[in-house]
């Protein structure tokens, strides 16, 4: 079957519910926001995506089937809301919505929801935490990689730890190593080095990009990318997400 879950018809789905092995549901959790003038809106849409697919090979050797969901694009994004296409929704109905999706998911007989995230504005996360929660009290499994979490966030890279991490380096490496065309290389190399913590700034009250210290929507070093390193990231970012899945299942 195609691990698209929406390039099936529903007797695949069916007969995959019915052969007897799990099936996860992975869900890609996005945004469509701004990252600087040298990335697409849809940047974390790609790189929740991605984490998905470079997790399928591993989970398949577990005798797990997955399928990959439609992905959630549209999140809270309120951070942003200063830059022209960013389009922010509540928590509450980002909330409602990927509760109604598991729901649908559970009273279907998927083994397990899991959550690919890579949009870490703190009222996302913190509305994936309590949704997870919610779900799994309705019986569902679900299955969540939070690379916020200090465990999670070691295994990525020195810009992602610094938390000057929003179009920069980590996430245009990402980027460029599964859709370079869509990536504005003369953007890119004019986007001078922005040590700036997202992650400080949050911490110390910040509400927007302007008052964190990102006037173009994007911290961290994007010159530095490349897309060797998004490779490496995709790794790291999918076999936690394969461990958290195999945590959940067992
Ligand atoms: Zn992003």
């Amino acid at each position: 079957m195609n691990p698209q879950f929406a390039h099936n018809t529903w007797p695949q789905i069916k007969a995959a519910l019915d052969s007897g092995k799990p099936v996860v549901a992975i869900l890609p959790c996005g945004a469509t926001e701004a990252h600087g003038k040298h990335l697409p809106l849809n940047t974390d849409n790609i790189i929740s995506e991605g984490m998905a697919s470079y997790a399928l090979p591993a989970l398949e050797e577990r005798g797990v089937t997955a399928l990959i969901l439609p992905t959630l694009a549209y999140a809270p994004a309120e951070y942003a809301g200063g830059f022209a296409g960013t389009i922010s929704i509540s928590e509450a109905a980002a909330k409602a919505v990927l509760i109604d999706i598991g729901r649908s998911l559970h009273s279907q007989g998927f083994a397990c929801l899991a959550i690919a995230n890579s949009h870490f504005d703190p009222a996302n996360v913190k509305m994936l935490r309590e949704a997870a929660d919610e779900l799994r009290a309705l019986g569902l499994k679900v299955a969540y990689a939070d690379f916020t979490r200090r465990k999670l966030a070691q295994t990525l890279t020195d810009e992602f730890k610094s938390g000057a991490c929003h179009a920069g380096q980590f996430e245009t490496s990402l980027v460029m190593a599964s859709r370079p065309e869509l990536v504005d290389e003369a953007e890119r190399t004019l986007s001078a080095d922005n040590p700036a913590s997202l992650t400080e700034a949050f911490a110390a009250g910040a509400k927007t990009f302007e008052e964190a210290g990102g006037p173009q929507a994007y911290f961290g070093y994007p010159r530095q990318a490349t897309p060797d390193e998004g490779v490496d990231t995709y790794e790291k970012l999918a076999a936690a997400l394969v461990q958290a899945i195999a945590e959940t299942l067992s």
